[in-house]
């Protein structure tokens, strides 16, 4: 057999690395909203293959459920469209609810990806809540939104939403996580606590917010590698001055508000807990 290439999302490395990492923690969820610019189809296939796959670095695309999957012959990953009307339908809608409470066919997860929500109505949304807030655990439900904004608001609470970029590299995110590597190097409480403060006040997003959350943590643990001796670009001194034992409980922390971004939680919330939490750190006492 011919060596394939591990799949990803076409030109978004960070979130298909992202998805890999929520599936290697079991943390999928039921609702997802792939949002942004980028081919959100092929996304959506990617997160159900993550579902589906049975192989390890979930998707690994060489396992028979990945293979279905990116075919699109996989009988528990459905493509819910209404050829007959320009929006779907409720029926279609009411068909596609009643079908999740069956158990899947022979995948692990019976996954329904909503090609383009912008066909989906208000009303139609509607039928879709209760299996999102106490459907089965087998049922998963991908909306693809150019802009989340055309799901309902109880929609979006009950989904992750994961936001395609079509660069390669997110600077903004990477140079604010840098600075909070350095504000941890340096030890310094006031500059956390204005550090939190400053992401607040400049409106981040959630998402933004997990993003460059998840590269400090990217930086701690490559730190922590290298202390290791394993050949990791680390940052300059950040090993020195949290120790191994101050760097795990770092990257603990990091992943633990990487996971409550995940969450409908007010990003406010989420700054402020994150300033508490990193002054707990030893070297801010
Ligand atoms: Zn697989």
């Amino acid at each position: 057999m011919a060596k394939r290439e591990r799949p990803g999302i076409t030109g978004d490395f960070r979130l298909t690395e992202r998805i890999r990492e929520a599936a290697g923690r079991g943390a999928l969820g039921q609702a997802a909203i792939l949002s942004g610019a980028g081919d959100l189809g092929e996304a959506a296939l990617f997160l159900a293959a993550a579902m589906e796959c049975e192989g390890e670095a979930r998707p690994c695309g060489e396992c028979g459920p990945c293979r279905k999957v990116f075919r699109n012959i996989h009988p528990d990953v459905v493509i819910v469209r209404d050829p007959e009307h320009k929006n779907v339908s409720v029926e279609v809608l009411r068909n596609t609810v009643a079908d999740a409470y069956i158990l899947p066919n022979e995948g692990r997860r019976k996954v329904y990806i909503f090609p383009d929500c912008a066909l989906l109505e208000p009303k139609a949304q509607n039928v879709l809540l209760k299996v999102l807030e106490e459907g089965p655990p087998h049922g998963a439900f991908l909306f693809c939104a150019e802009n989340s904004a055309v799901l309902l608001p109880t929609i979006r609470s009950r989904a992750v939403e994961w936001k395609l970029s079509n660069s390669a590299t997110e600077p903004v995110a990477d140079d604010r996580a840098r600075e909070l590597c350095a504000i941890l190097r340096d030890g310094k409480a006031a500059n956390v606590a204005a550090y939190c403060a400053g992401l607040e006040s400049s409106k981040i997003s959630r998402d933004e917010l997990r993003a460059l959350l998840s590269d400090a943590r990217d930086m701690v643990t490559a730190s922590l590698a290298a202390s290791y001796g394993g050949d990791y670009e680390a940052e300059k001194g950040l090993a020195e001055a949290l120790g191994r034992q101050g760097l795990s409980r770092a990257a603990d922390i990091l992943g633990s508000f990487i996971r409550q971004c995940g969450y409908n939680v007010g990003v406010g919330h989420i700054t402020g807990a994150l300033g508490v939490a990193l002054m707990e750190l030893r070297q801010f006492s």
